[in-house]
């Protein structure tokens, strides 16, 4: 049967976090729209797409918000309400780390404490690996990444938004999760 486009089900709000230039971005835009960019962008701001999915036969609509700017969430930090109003009302979470850069691995555990802090205890997080693209020059490990996460009571995954490896999977296994939560 048709149905408009407005239609859904549910309604998740979800949110990507993690230190500037590890790809959240490119990992919304891939999942949104299929696009990628090489450019860092420019603006500063929150912005949000959205994505309707099935699943068992329900119609999930994704609201998935990002920080747009080089200086992500932790130059907000100090402003408490934009920094609140982010994070409201999320029940899923992408936390997205390099994994050529190993410090944005280490910092995860601090935008998990900032993101526990904000939300509610049940809320989804899907730890992300992001540029496994980048084989060559890997920093972290699969089992260290895979341990960290289990130790905070999260999934993980890797992706590259630009080879197109596992970033739908990524989105609606936190939304799948969502829904059983739920619904
Ligand atoms: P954000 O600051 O976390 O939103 O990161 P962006 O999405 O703006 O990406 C930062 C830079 O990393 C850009 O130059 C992207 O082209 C690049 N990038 C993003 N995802 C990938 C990926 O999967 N592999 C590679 N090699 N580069 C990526």
């Amino acid at each position: 049967a048709y149905r408009a486009d407005e239609e859904y089900d549910y309604l998740f709000k979800v949110v990507l976090i993690g230190d500037a230039g590890v790809g959240k971005t490119n990992l919304l835009s891939r999942f949104a729209r299929d696009e990628f960019s090489f450019e860092t962008k420019s603006t500063i701001g929150v912005e949000f797409a959205t994505r309707t999915i099935h699943v068992d036969g329900k119609l999930i609509k994704a609201q998935i918000w990002d920080t747009a700017g080089q200086h992500d969430l932790m130059c907000l930090r100090r402003y408490r309400a934009i920094t609140s109003a982010y994070y409201r009302g999320s029940v899923g979470a992408l936390v997205v780390f390099d994994l050529s850069r190993r410090v944005t691995f280490e910092n995860t555990a601090r935008w998990l404490q900032e993101l526990r802090s904000h939300t509610d205890p049940n809320i989804v997080v899907m730890l992300v690996g992001n540029k496994a693209d980048l084989r060559h020059i890997r920093a972290v490990s699969v089992e260290e990444a895979q341990a960290f996460a289990r130790k905070e009571k999260a999934f993980f995954t890797e992706t590259s938004a630009l080879e197109s490896i596992n970033v739908a999977d990524a989105f609606t296994g936190v939304l799948t999760q969502i829904y059983h939560v739920v619904g």
